[in-house]
């Protein structure tokens, strides 16, 4: 395709890596090829037979989840020649990069970068996000897949602002879970509510399973495969199978409660929960899974505010004993054991069953 005529955040095209071959590149080959080959936002564009058409993937919109950059560059190992073109984005160059490598979700001194895509934009985090979204609707995609990792273990889904058919049946080839929320957070996927020539196209979040989990790197590399090899969107045929939960809540802690993981209670702390917690985020979560103890103040603590701004907790979670348990069948996922995260964004989310 002839490129618009300016990005805001460099293009390589047709990029090439050193290596030889993919067998033989490693995980520091790409953190390597990250820190001298990028240094920065960028954008790799491979241009296909077809290159009328362009897919957009994004990643590492968190520095701390890599399964999508370290995929790309054992695929780009591999010499590949896409059908369609495709424009990748590697986001959030400078967290991944500071030290310890791949840790830091956000950027020294930043913002969460998918808080980001709705205005204020003044600080650096905002200006990248601005950036980034000028440049993905000059891309004119197909289609837009951002792709993360869970802070916790589990399998990989997707996440959708509402039911789109053409959603569905790509996510379908990469999860068995689809889940439609209605929390309007600043994300990259809400791009098309406010960029009108976004407006119909198919965006979403693949979350590819946790960070150190292999199989959220075969995913990962799935997505650029079959992006870049399926010759028409609309032809494509769902594969069986994709549950969708409609519009979950987030459980989160209330604001100066103290939160702890362990296997007991953990003396003074206002919430402990299990440390094993993100098993959870398999399957059905029954009333008799212990989810952790409570303090002194019990529930209090915990919130599961709704997109209308009622708290719905009681609906999901009770306390029996100082223990707190789910008040119904629960479908949980991001349920997270990383402290930092669980504080900061939250403790999981949930669906009744
Ligand atoms: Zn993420």
């Amino acid at each position: 395709m002839p490129l618009a005529p300016s990005f805001a955040l460099p293009v390589l095209t047709a990029p090439t890596l050193a290596a030889a071959g993919a067998s033989t590149i490693t995980h520091s080959d790409a953190t390597t090829w990250l820190r001298h080959a990028l240094g920065g936002p960028t954008w790799l564009h491979l241009p296909g037979e077809d290159a009328s058409r362009c897919r957009v993937i994004t990643t590492l919109l968190h520095g701390n989840e890599p399964s999508g950059v370290l995929a790309l560059h054992r695929w780009l190992g591999e010499a590949p020649r896409p059908r369609v073109s495709l424009a990748i984005l590697v986001a959030n160059v400078a967290a991944a990069l500071a030290p310890p490598i791949f840790t830091h979700r956000i950027a020294p001194g930043g913002r969460d970068l998918n808080r980001c895509f709705r205005p204020p934009f003044g600080d650096a985090s905002g200006e990248l996000a601005r950036r980034i979204a000028m440049d993905i609707a000059a891309w004119a995609p197909e289609c837009v897949i951002d792709l993360h990792n869970t802070s916790g273990s589990g399998p990989a889904f997707a996440v959708a602002l509402a039911r789109d058919p053409a959603i569905e049946r790509l996510a379908s080839h990469f999860c068995d879970r689809l889940i439609v929320s209605d929390f309007r957070l600043g994300s990259l996927m809400e791009l098309p509510l406010t960029a009108p020539t976004l407006a119909d196209c198919p965006i979403f979040t693949l979350e590819c399973g946790g960070a150190r989990d292999p199989a959220a790197l075969e995913v990962a590399a799935d997505v650029y495969r079959r992006l870049g090899d399926w010759p028409d969107l609309a032809a494509l045929t769902p594969a069986p199978g994709l549950e969708v939960l409609i519009h979950p809540l987030r459980v989160e802690l209330r604001p100066g409660a103290s939160l702890a993981y362990a296997r007991g209670p953990e003396p003074g702390a206002d919430i402990t929960l299990w440390a094993r917690i993100d098993t959870c985020n398999r399957g059905i979560t029954d009333p008799t899974t212990c989810l952790g103890w409570l303090g002194e103040g019990g529930l209090r603590y915990l919130q599961a505010v709704d997109a209308r701004g009622s708290d719905r907790l009681g609906e999901l979670l009770c306390a029996r004993n100082g223990r707190l348990y789910p008040r119904r069948p629960l479908r949980l996922f991001m349920a997270t054991t990383n402290a930092e995260i669980a504080r900061s964004d939250c403790l999981f989310y949930a669906v009744p069953e």
